[in-house]
């Protein structure tokens, strides 16, 4: 018999089979054990995360002859025909390969009829967000007259490429990556069930390359056990990833931090002695300085597990550190593509990253002292002289003359104090709700190091012409004004996710200064009675707690009406 993959052999037959999607599968269940179905669904998510397998479940349990809890029983003639592929009455499609307009005709015919075998039609097309624009307007029109009895599931990694007015048809679910420890327990399961011995560690290397995919974990493990006669090694599964070790990995970047530029181009000799792949190099690290960003803002995002010194290194550094070292390693991926060298440029990127810079950097983020007076100085520049000028003196201050600065001319995003008023004067609740509801979606479309920046920042104030962003580091708010690429795509997602007729100015600061500014704003509104208090230095902005969609014009008096803008805790009245 041929081999067949892991990942096809231990494909979730139930939802219960599934792992990661706790959420989804018990929505989906839920909906099937009380009848309350609807005719269209999303499944949005990363590669590898279940989309498929969830929508040929739930076709399953649909349809099958005797269901328990939701789960489809897996004897019934229903569940066998599904099985074995041979139930006309689900038709798959993958939109990568069928983008056109007939196809999607043939279906619009095909839906008049009435299943044959099962009770329900179902329609699963993959990668949906490849149709073409006609195509898209043909699944309306089915979508917008559904037929009795047809469920359509569109599963895509690209939401964004949907038309509303498709998705608005929909019930969207949200299918998450798969995180390290889940992987890490499936792949002990199906070895425990094949009878394969293992290395702890060696699944925890495959789990982390694969990135919160469970076909890739699943793929990765095929070749390691491939090489190793039935055992799972961790050296072979380093082979098969070309990852070094997590061990490895921390005495490189420990040497770095420490600035011991010679140790650091040791450990580096030894990864490329190994015959390691540059590129894989590159990747480990910049998801290790990841995770050492994220351990201490969000640790159950973290898919290594913490060793002593990475333990170390999350808690003495600051996040600065981390995201001004993926900036340089993003530097150096890219160089990477062009050369057949790959060492030279993994030796400058070694020194670049053990030069004092960072440890400047990290310097001023740590010193209690020297973290705020800095900010002050920005603060009050940006208040009273122009911004520009304010910003690049600030900076002169804090950073080493070498460090090169580009003056920020783009024309995307503005930093000053009429940009963020400008904003604030037609500022709604409603447009930062919108706003604050899709940020994570919007911060999840983009590359990981561009999440980092934006993982230390959020939307503070908005209306329909502009968008003002606090960043909790100002090193950070100013490299994000530098990204063309950042700010476009901000805007455009921003504009579709949220449905805006045009796209809103961006105006990014720090929170220091937002803290400043919105309380020299509301003390300048023409209200005798209000009082401002600031909110003290040490409390975290909370701009985008939920509130109702409320204009601003119907509010009573100013005070509530600058509540409505941001949050409450700023604005106190007093009592005559
Ligand atoms: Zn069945």
């Amino acid at each position: 018999m041929a081999y067949q993959a892991l990942y096809r052999t231990w494909r979730p037959q139930k939802f219960s089979d599934m792992i990661g999607q706790e959420v989804v599968t018990k929505t989906l269940k839920n909906a099937i054990i009380t009848g309350q179905t609807t005719h269209a669904y999303l499944f949005n998510g990363p590669r590898g995360t279940g989309k498929t397998s969830a929508a040929k479940i739930f076709a399953k349990a649909i349809n099958c002859l005797h269901p328990v809890d939701g789960e489809p029983d897996g004897t019934c003639e229903i569940c066998q025909a599904m099985d074995a592929g041979t139930l006309g009455d689900v038709i798959e499609l993958d939109a990568a390969s069928n983008n056109g307009v007939d196809e999607i005709r043939e279906i619009r015919e095909d839906v008049t009829y009435a299943p044959t075998q099962a009770n329900y039609k179902v329609y699963i097309i993959d990668e949906v967000h490849m149709l073409s624009t006609g195509a898209f307007n043909a699944l309306l029109k089915t979508l917008e007259e559904p037929p009795a009895n047809v469920i359509f599931i569109l599963a895509t990694t690209e939401p964004q490429k949907i038309p509303a007015t498709i998705i608005s048809r929909t019930q969207r679910f949200d299918f998450k990556r798969i995180n390290a420890q889940a992987a890490f327990e499936r792949m002990v399961y199906i070895l425990k069930q094949r009878d394969n011995t293992y290395d702890e560690s060696a699944l925890h290397v495959i789990a982390n390359a694969a990135d919160g995919g469970m076909r890739d974990a699943l793929s990765i493990l095929d070749q390691a056990l491939s090489f190793g006669d039935g055992h799972v090694t961790l050296e072979n599964a380093l082979l098969v990833t070309g990852s070094v070790t997590q061990t490895l990995l921390g005495q490189y970047v420990q040497a770095v931090v420490k600035q011991d530029t010679k140790a650091a181009l040791a450990k580096l000799a030894e990864v490329l002695e190994a015959g390691k792949d540059a590129n894989r190099f590159v990747e480990d690290l910049i998801s290790y300085a990841r995770d050492l960003l994220l351990y201490t803002q969000a640790p159950e995002l973290v898919t290594l597990v913490p060793d002593e010194v990475f333990m170390q290194l999350a808690q003495e550094r600051e996040a600065v550190l981390w995201y001004n070292m993926i900036d340089q390693l993003n530097e150096t991926q890219q160089q990477l593509r062009f050369t057949n060298r790959p060492a030279i440029y993994l030796e400058v990127l070694t020194v670049k990253l053990s030069q004092p810079i960072t440890a400047l950097v990290q310097n001023i983020a740590t010193a209690p002292e020297a973290k705020q007076e800095p900010a002050k100085v920005t603060t009050t520049k940006t208040i009273e002289q122009p911004p520009v000028a304010a910003k690049s003196e600030s900076i002169t201050e804090t950073k080493p003359a070498e460090v090169p600065h580009k003056p920020a001319v783009n024309v995307h995003v503005s930093e000053d104090q009429t940009a963020v008023f400008k904003v604030l004067a037609e500022a709604t609740r409603g447009d930062l709700n919108r706003i604050t509801a899709v940020w994570a979606d919007m911060v999840n479309m983009l590359p990981v190091s561009e999440q980092a920046m934006l993982n230390v920042s959020r939307p503070v104030a908005a209306s329909a012409n502009g968008l003002v962003v606090a960043f909790n580091f100002d090193i950070i708010r100013h490299n994000a004004m530098q990204k063309n690429d950042l700010l476009q795509t901000m805007l455009t997602q921003i504009r579709e996710l949220t449905q805006a007729a045009h796209e809103r100015q961006l105006v990014f600061i720090t929170s220091d200064d937002w803290q400043q500014l919105r309380a020299k704003y509301v003390a300048q509104l023409p209200n005798q009675h209000t009082q401002v208090q600031s909110t003290p230095d040490d409390m975290p902005i909370q701009m985008d707690e939920p509130a109702i969609d409320q204009p601003i014009e119907q509010a009573d008096n100013l005070v509530t009406e600058a509540k409505n803008i941001f949050d409450e805790a700023i604005v106190e009245e007093v009592d005559d």
